[in-house]
């Protein structure tokens, strides 16, 4: 084992020889940069290139490559005086220090928590809570959203990577978005709210109220490209969950801890308080594995004398939960979710400019430090990645954004823009340069 003798030809050699690829193919991450290191919102590969991190990886490292003093101390300080305990043998400190924590920023009678290791397995926890509680076994879904990779949650998931499930797991039905790409629920987003969720009623009836145990929502749609619901949307999927006695999951897992301006994305819909919330990257800017199950103190007395019945050797980690700890007092003690509503102007203002100048962006959203573009070719049409002539286009487009030095993640239709959370003005305005400068290539290899 000697990694100071291997050059980088030898580290991609090992790379083909052994790593597999996730979503994609693995020829799909044959040649993507090989990272060294990273700074503030800036990552270098091993030949030095620098990159701006334009999407924080998986929009997860929010607090960018300069990882907080206190949260380098206090991981290495639980290293060393207490590595592990499993959860349910042993209690530590930081886990009720990091419970009381989430209480005080979690709004309404949000009371009880569980620390799982990632979105996935919060949101499996989640509807396993939401079926024991309520003796039912229905949830509804968007189907514009994504909320996670296991059988249940990828289930849950309406995007097309549930197609890869094979057989989907019993108990998910969907509903469409209020904010559907394809037709219109009206002529302005009241109309829009007010027949999606009469939509969403009828579907509830259809289902049979007594079946559903829970509606579970993005509050504001992530990696389906920043859809953001109209006025009034969740404060009347709120009422319904009332109205039938169904759980309300907050699904926070991308925008949750301030990506969106406001430290829940659900706080845009005043008032709104879900039963159930969910999140995790922000939680420790990704820098260790953990999410978090938030839920209602009705639901956590529920299972006081009652099994909840779910578990895993890392939940409740506390290492991780020690860094979540400095990540969110860091989060909260530099304002970093104030950044994010400040810089939200030039987000808007970026993302405008982007689709007036380049005839692949047919229309944009930002939220905070949260945007995405919908590129489109010639014929109208949406980019596909999967196929065709578009998929050679997005490859170039790629490469493109790689030589300007700006690292993301582009999944077309969608370019995402969600730089870490510390980013600067001066930083962001840079990136939207480079982002503009790849977009004439994009241009040009669809043919406009
Ligand atoms: N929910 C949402 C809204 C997400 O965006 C994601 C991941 O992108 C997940 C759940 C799954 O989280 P994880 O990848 O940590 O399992």
């Amino acid at each position: 084992w000697q990694p100071d003798a291997w050059s980088t030809a030898d580290l991609r050699a090992l790379q083909h020889e052994h790593v597999v690829g996730t979503w994609g193919p693995t020829s799909a991450i044959r040649n993507i940069p090989m990272l060294e290191r990273g700074e503030g919102v800036y990552l270098y590969d091993v030949e030095g290139k620098k990159y701006i991190d334009w999407t924080s990886q998986a929009i997860c490292t929010n607090l960018g490559y300069s990882v907080p003093a206190a949260v380098m101390e206090s991981v290495t300080e639980q290293l060393h005086r207490l590595p592990h305990v499993y959860g349910g043998l042993g209690m530590v400190e930081i886990r009720c220090r990091l419970s009381k924590l989430m209480a005080e920023i979690m709004p309404g009678d949000i009371n009880g928590f569980l620390f799982p290791t990632g979105g996935a397995e919060a949101n499996e926890a989640a509807v396993r809570i939401a079926r024991r509680y309520t003796g039912r076994h229905k949830v509804i879904n968007l189907y514009r959203s994504y909320h996670g990779g296991t059988a249940a949650t990828l289930s849950a998931t309406g995007d097309f990577r549930r197609w890869f499930t094979g057989s989907e797991v019993s108990g998910f039905v969907k509903a469409f978005n209020p904010t559907p790409i394809n037709f219109s629920w009206g002529d302005s987003p009241e109309q829009a709210t007010e027949i999606a969720l009469a939509a969403l009623e009828e579907q509830i009836m259809m289902e049979g109220p007594g079946e559903v145990a829970a509606i579970m929502l993005e509050s504001i749609v992530g990696s389906g490209g920043t859809l953001v619901a109209p006025a009034g949307y969740l404060q009347g999927v709120r009422a319904l969950c009332d109205k039938y006695n169904i759980v309300y999951i907050a699904d926070e897992v991308m925008v949750g801890f301030g990506r969106t301006g406001k430290l829940w994305g659900f706080q845009h819909y005043e008032g709104v308080v879900p039963d159930i919330i969910t999140s995790a990257k922000g939680l420790s800017a990704a820098y260790l594995p953990i999410s978090v199950v938030g839920m209602s103190k009705k639901i956590q007395t529920f299972f006081q004398d009652t099994p909840l019945g779910w578990g895993a050797t890392y939940q409740g980690h506390p290492v991780a939960m020690a860094c979540a700890y400095e990540c969110i007092k860091h989060m909260i003690e530099h304002d970093l979710v104030g950044n994010a509503a400040r810089l939200q102007p030039v987000m808007i203002e970026g993302t405008s400019q982007l689709i007036e100048r380049h005839p692949s962006c047919k229309r944009g959203r930002a939220i905070g430090l949260f945007g995405a573009i919908d590129l489109c070719g010639p014929d109208g049409k949406f980019m596909q990645s999967l196929a065709g002539p578009a998929h050679s286009a997005a490859a170039k487009f790629k490469q493109a954004l790689l030589d300007e030095g700006v690292f993301g993640f582009v999944r077309p239709p969608f370019l995402h823009t969600a730089p870490a959370l510390v980013i600067s003005e001066a930083e962001l305005r840079d990136g939207f340069s480079r982002v503009d400068r790849a977009l004439d290539v994009l241009d040009e290899s669809l043919g406009f």
